[in-house]
C-alpha cells in the first residue's frame, strides 16, 4: 500500500447496511455498498480522495453534466478466493481506459494513484460486500463527470471522480437472443464508440426497446455506414464461431477496445484455438447460420462475462444456434473465471 492510499481519509457510516443483504440472491448492480470514494477536480487539480458513506450527491442544476452529458465510467469486479484474499483483474487496463475516455470528453485525467490507491482502500473498507459464492462478484463503477456549472456549451472547469460497488450475480438471466441491427447505429468513425462515454449507453435504449419489444434481449450493433458488419453489442464485444474458428472484430473508432475481449484472445490462442481478429460480415453469419457451419456466438464484456447466445433475428427472419456439448464459450469461461477467482494459475499477471 503506498502513502497516498495511507492517507485517505475515511468517514465510515454509523452502522453498515449489510445485513439487509441477501447474498444468495443478488441481482446485478441494485444494491450498493456501504461507501464510496469521491474525489474533487476544482482550481485546476484534484484534491485529496476520502471515503464517504454511500449517499446522494448535491449538484448545481446548472452542472454541465445535465445539460451536455460530459460524464464517462468503467466496470470492473472483485473477487475472494477461498484464503479471503480480494483480487481485480487488471485493474490498470480500466485506469488506462478510463482516462481514454476522458481525453475524448475534455475531463482531466485521473493520476493513477488516486485511481488504484483509492480503489485499494475502498475494497479494504467495503472488503465484507465482496459475495464468494459461484457467479457473483462485487461490481465495481468508477465514473468521472462535469460537475461545475454554466450554460455555455464547453467543458467544466469542475469534476468529480466518484467510486461505488455493488454486490452483483449474473447480467443475464435465462436465455440470450440478439437482434442484428439494421438501421440504427452505436458509433460512427470520427465519433465516441472507443470511449465509455454515459450517452453511448443513453443513445442505445432506444433501438434495444425497439428490440425488447420484438423478443431480443439485446442488439448487435452493426457498422454505421453499411450495417454489413458485426461490430459488438450493448456491453460486450462479440466472438462467432464458424467451423472451428474463432472470429471478432478488430477494435476501432467505433468499438470498445474491451479488456475481456483482449483476454479471451491470448486465452483462446494458448489453448490451441484458431482466432481471427477481421471484420465480420452479417452474410457470412447469416449464410454459415444456414449451412450449420455457425457453431456459436457469444458476448464477452466484465460485467456479462462470457454469455452464450441462444440464436439471433436479422431481417425478419430467426436463427438458432445450436446446443453443443463441449462450447468453446464454456470452456474460455472456466479458464477465464478461474484466473480471476485464483482456482488456478494466472501465467498472465492479470491477478492483481
Ligand atoms: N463493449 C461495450 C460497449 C461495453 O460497455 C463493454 C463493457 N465495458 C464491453 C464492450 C466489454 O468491455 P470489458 O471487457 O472491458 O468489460
Amino acid at each position: 500500500m503506498s502513502t497516498a492510499t495511507q492517507n485517505i481519509v475515511v468517514n465510515k457510516v454509523e452502522k453498515s447496511k449489510i445485513d439487509q443483504v441477501d447474498f444468495s440472491n443478488l441481482a446485478f448492480g441494485s444494491i450498493f455498498s456501504d461507501h464510496m470514494l469521491v474525489c474533487n477536480f476544482k482550481n485546476g487539480e484534484w484534491q485529496a480522495p476520502t471515503i464517504e458513506p454511500y449517499a446522494p450527491i448535491q449538484l448545481d442544476p446548472a452542472a454541465k453534466i445535465f445539460h451536455y452529458g460530459q460524464s464517462i465510467f468503467e466496470g470492473m469486479k472483485a473477487y475472494k478466493d477461498e484464503k479471503g484474499s480480494t483480487l481485480l483483474f487488471r485493474p490498470k487496463d480500466n485506469w488506462i481506459r478510463l482516462n481514454k475516455s476522458a481525453e475524448r470528453m475534455v475531463i482531466p485525467e485521473i493520476p493513477e494513484a488516486i485511481f488504484m490507491d483509492g480503489l485499494t482502500k475502498l475494497l479494504d473498507v467495503d472488503g465484507d460486500w465482496i459475495p464468494t459464492n459461484e457467479g457473483s462478484s462485487l461490481y465495481i463503477r468508477p465514473f468521472m463527470f462535469a460537475s461545475g456549472n454554466g450554460f455555455h456549451a464547453s467543458p467544466a472547469d469542475e469534476y468529480k471522480f466518484v467510486i461505488c460497488t455493488a454486490p452483483s450475480g449474473a447480467y443475464f438471466s435465462g436465455k440470450v437472443k440478439v437482434l442484428i441491427e439494421e438501421k440504427y447505429a452505436r458509433a460512427a468513425n470520427g465519433g465516441v464508440g472507443y470511449a465509455k462515454a454515459g450517452g453511448n449507453y443513453a443513445a442505445q435504449f432506444y433501438p434495444t426497446q425497439l428490440a425488447i419489444d420484438r423478443g431480443y434481449n439485446q442488439v448487435i450493433w452493426t457498422d454505421d455506414n453499411t450495417h454489413e458488419y458485426i461490430e459488438e453489442a450493448g456491453a460486450m464485444n462479440i466472438f462467432v464461431r464458424i467451423g472451428d474458428t474463432l472470429l471478432t472484430s478488430p477494435t476501432s473508432d467505433r468499438i470498445l477496445d474491451g479488456i475481456t475481449r483482449k483476454s479471451i484472445i491470448q486465452i483462446a490462442k494458448d489453448a490451441g484455438i484458431e482466432v481471427k481478429e477481421r471484420k465480420v460480415t452479417v452474410a457470412e453469419v447469416v449464410a454459415a447460420a444456414k449451412s450449420g457451419d455457425l457453431k456459436e456466438m457469444f458476448g464477452a464484456g466484465t460485467a456479462a462475462v462470457i454469455s452464450p447466445i441462444a440464436g439471433f433475428g436479422y431481417k425478419n427472419e430467426d436463427f438458432d444456434l445450436p446446443e453443443l456439448e463441449n462450447p468453446y464459450a464454456a470452456q474460455l469461461k472456466k479458464t477465464i473465471t478461474d484466473i480471476q477467482t485464483n482456482k488456478s494459475e494466472d501465467p498472465y499477471g492479470w491477478r492483481f
